[in-house]
């Protein structure tokens, strides 16, 4: 029997649920599968429906994580194999090469300035910026060291030359790790689900729709453009934005359920939108108003009567584009008044559906544990187990076990870890 505890995810709820039982003095291995910690939190701008900064809550949290004595953080990394039993898992991981050495690096960025290749597509920033091939995954990454995209280099060894720590090496190889632990939490959150299927919105072919998570990184005052709603097709701020809900979510020919948090992360980006210019229109396009938690509704009410958001109660049947401006225009059933419309703004964002992570069935299946419908991790009872998967020993919290906010994924983070101790108590580790 032992007492250690393996998370896997490194989103707020993997680390908030890490950190928990770290302070309870157990030993936590925490897997993440991306270069740094942080998961989706650290993309945001701001939160509802306080407003507060998103990373400025964020960045201490990883910090405290990262540092934290019981705690060991593997990033880039990813569960291979899991054997025995609660009280007694054997856990294979592999931690794939990111050709520098975490513990020589200083993440002073001179060998970021040295490589001549810096076009590429930044992840995180949404592909609105571009990175160099050696890079920090993003301004507050957790450990904040650089990595190689050995895919585009092409080994000139300019940054090797500029690294007076000797860190860079650009043949690393996979290393594999063996753990045993008691107990596992899973906490793989979620990915944005993919709108060019959905060909009447035009994503991918217009480039004044993007998503609601490209238009965080451009609100954003860290992110590719300083926070200006500057749009994709001519960097020109726009003067007017429409939402869309449910792209993707409440859909049959793609995700039936709720995505849960777009109507209100809509009514936040709104008013980001209305703070940063107050003449800026805004509309948001809605099939009913999911505004259900604490303080919310109170928070679309603002949005009407403070921000003057407009509220359309319709879902567009199509988006097209105007060939000169490159406005994007809709074209929407307006269930009030029951008419046919049209409206050209000069951005649209699709509050997509948030779909579980990518490779989460291989997951499950390494884990042995099962997937609901929906590809979310089923609960052992949703009455009286709702952090328990279906295999004893094995806690699930955050987006992964369902759609839901930071608070919620947090307060789930903090059960699981109280439970992952129970769990081990009862075992006698
Ligand atoms: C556009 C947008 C705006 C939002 N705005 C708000 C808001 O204002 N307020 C609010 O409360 N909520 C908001 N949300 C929701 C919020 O992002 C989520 O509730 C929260 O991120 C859930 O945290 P999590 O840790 O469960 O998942 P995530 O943040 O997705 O973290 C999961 C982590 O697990 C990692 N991972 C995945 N698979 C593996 C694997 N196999 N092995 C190892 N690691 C893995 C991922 O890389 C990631 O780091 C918003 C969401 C979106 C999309
Ligand atoms: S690899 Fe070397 S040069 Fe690059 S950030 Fe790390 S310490 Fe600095
Ligand atoms: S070796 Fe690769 S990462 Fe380093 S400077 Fe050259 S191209 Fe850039």
């Amino acid at each position: 029997m032992v007492d250690d505890v393996l998370v896997i995810g490194g989103g707020v709820a993997g680390i908030q649920a890490a950190i928990d039982l770290a302070e309870r003095g157990l030993k936590v291995y925490l897997v993440e599968r991306f270069p740094s910690i942080g998961g989706k939190m650290a993309q945001l701008d701001k939160t509802f429906p306080t407003g507060d900064c998103s990373i400025c809550i964020l960045a201490p949290k990883m910090m405290e994580c990262f540092s934290h004595e019981n705690i060991d953080v593997l990033t880039y990394a990813e569960v291979t194999g899991v054997s025995g039993k609660a009280g007694d898992f054997k856990v294979k991981i592999l931690k794939k090469p990111r050709y520098v050495d975490e513990e020589k690096c200083t993440g002073c960025g001179d060998c970021v300035s040295a490589c001549p290749y810096i076009n590429l597509p930044d992840e995180f920033d949404m592909a609105l910026r571009s990175r160099g091939n050696i890079f920090i995954p993003f301004l507050q990454a957790v450990p904040r060291v650089v990595m190689v995209d050995r895919e585009h280099c092409v080994k000139c060894g300019n940054c090797v030359a500029v690294c007076d720590a000797g860190a860079i090496d650009l043949y690393q190889k996979p290393e594999e790790i063996e753990i045993h632990v008691g107990a596992i939490i899973v906490a793989c959150g979620f990915d944005s689900f993919d709108p060019s299927g959905i060909k009447e919105y035009g994503y991918g072919r217009y480039k004044n729709v993007i998503t609601a998570l490209e238009y965080e990184r451009l609100v954003c005052a860290s992110g590719p453009t300083g926070g200006h709603l500057d749009r994709p097709s001519d960097k020109k701020t726009t003067n007017s934005i429409a939402f869309i809900q449910c792209v993707g979510s409440r859909d049959v020919k793609n995700n039936p359920y709720c995505s849960s948090v777009c109507c209100m992360h809509a009514t936040k980006e709104a008013i980001l939108a209305k703070e940063h210019y107050p003449d800026m229109e805004t509309y948001i396009f809605y099939t009913d108003m999911r505004a259900f938690g604490k303080g919310f509704q109170e928070y679309v009410d603002r949005a009407k009567n403070e921000y003057e958001v407009r509220y359309i109660r319709s879902k567009p049947g199509e988006i097209t584009e105007d060939k000169e401006t490159k406005n994007p225009v809709i074209w929407y059933d307006d269930t009030v008044t029951r008419q046919v419309k049209r409206l050209e703004v000069g951005l649209v964002v699709l509050c997509t559906a948030l779909v579980p992570s990518k490779g989460v069935k291989e997951l499950a299946s390494i884990l042995g544990v099962e997937l609901d419908k929906n590809r979310f991790f089923k609960i052992a009872d949703p009455l009286y187990a709702p952090l328990d998967s279906s295999r004893e020993g094995i806690l699930v919290c955050g987006y992964c076990q369902g759609p839901k906010d930071i608070p919620e994924a947090v307060t789930q983070a903090k059960g699981a870890a109280a439970r992952a101790a129970e769990v081990l108590a009862c075992l006698g580790a």
